[in-house]
């Protein structure tokens, strides 16, 4: 068969450590989620300094294929390998909602759950699940995912930044809206910025070897997992031989009205008392680079679909 020459894109950003974020939390709806997409950036950004806390949606007990094994019992399991894996990529901050794995739906109890979560950790980066289904890899669209990504999308905007959305958390918990500056988006239609994870591919693998109910601790997968980042950082313009996950930002304090005058402030965050100011330049700047890499991903076409990965395990 001949062998069609792959296109050269080079369409992402490459993350910088020195991009001012403090605090990251990610949000995924089954154990090993999380490690199977981002824990290479993770770990990376760990190792940068900045804190990361994990909300992890499900517990994962409709996982594995051992019917002897009782789903409660699954359940705990999962909870401890979760905690195993994080604790490999320096994160000690999981949280786990316990909601059924299976059966998740984008519910306003569940965008209540994150939403605490959120304004507690009160991070600048909110990293999820793509709410978009991708139908060339359906596997990465398990409809748990979706809806995990759907509510944390939610939670991020508007639910967390309003004083008035799910008030009982300020007026029973006492915990003041936050507005989070960004979303990254796992497995999304259109990443555009790569995380280099040629350093912290090993403690990927280890996190990953963590899940042993879900079959992960193989060299078959291991070398599937390079693979997947081999292939990302190629499609996200990268040198030839480097590792990477990649993302799809969503500037989510820059939903700006008025872009007159040097500086604005986003007409949501009225009254909140974290406001956030945006430099207009900023955002041209930002949305200006977003349209580029938009026609460009639109040239390079499929080759843009990033194999990130995702659990073929999943139920
Ligand atoms: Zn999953």
């Amino acid at each position: 068969m001949a062998t069609v020459p792959r296109r050269e894109c080079s369409l992402s950003t490459i993350w910088s450590p020195d991009d001012g974020v403090e605090r990251v939390l990610f949000v995924t709806a089954h154990p090993d989620d999380v490690d199977f997409g981002s824990a290479g950036t993770v770990a990376a950004f760990t190792r940068s300094g900045l804190e990361v806390a994990y909300c992890i949606v499900t517990d994962g007990d409709a996982g594995g294929s051992d019917r002897s094994v009782s789903r409660s019992e699954m359940a705990a399991i999962r909870r401890q390998e979760q905690n195993d894996a994080a604790s490999e990529v320096g994160v000690m901050d999981v949280t786990f909602l316990g909601y059924p794995d299976g059966k998740l739906q984008p519910t306003f109890e569940l965008r209540r759950d994150i939403t605490r979560v959120i304004r507690s950790f009160r991070p600048q980066r909110v990293v999820t699940q793509s709410p978009e289904r991708v139908w060339d890899r359906i596997i990465a669209s398990h409809p748990d995912h979706l809806a995990a990504g759907e509510a944390a999308t939610c939670a991020v905007y508007p639910d967390a930044r309003n004083p008035f959305s799910h008030p009982e958390l300020l007026d029973e918990e006492g915990l003041e809206p936050h507005t989070v500056e960004e979303l990254w988006l796992m497995v999304a239609p259109e990443a555009d910025i790569a995380v280099d994870i040629a350093d912290t591919f090993e403690q990927k693998i280890k996190a990953l070897r963590c899940h042993k109910s879900q079959g992960t601790n193989n060299d078959a997968l291991a070398d599937r997992i390079r693979e997947w980042a081999t292939e990302t950082a190629r499609n996200s313009g990268m040198p030839e031989g480097s590792l990477a996950e990649s993302f799809r930002v969503v500037h989510t304090a820059g939903d700006v009205r008025r872009l007159a005058g040097e500086q604005v402030v986003d007409e949501n965050l009225v009254g909140v008392k974290d406001v956030v100011v945006v430099d207009v330049a900023d955002v041209a700047h930002r949305r200006a680079n977003d349209l580029r890499t938009r026609r460009a991903r639109q040239d390079c076409g499929r080759h843009s679909q990033q194999p990130q990965g995702h659990s073929q395990f999943d139920r």
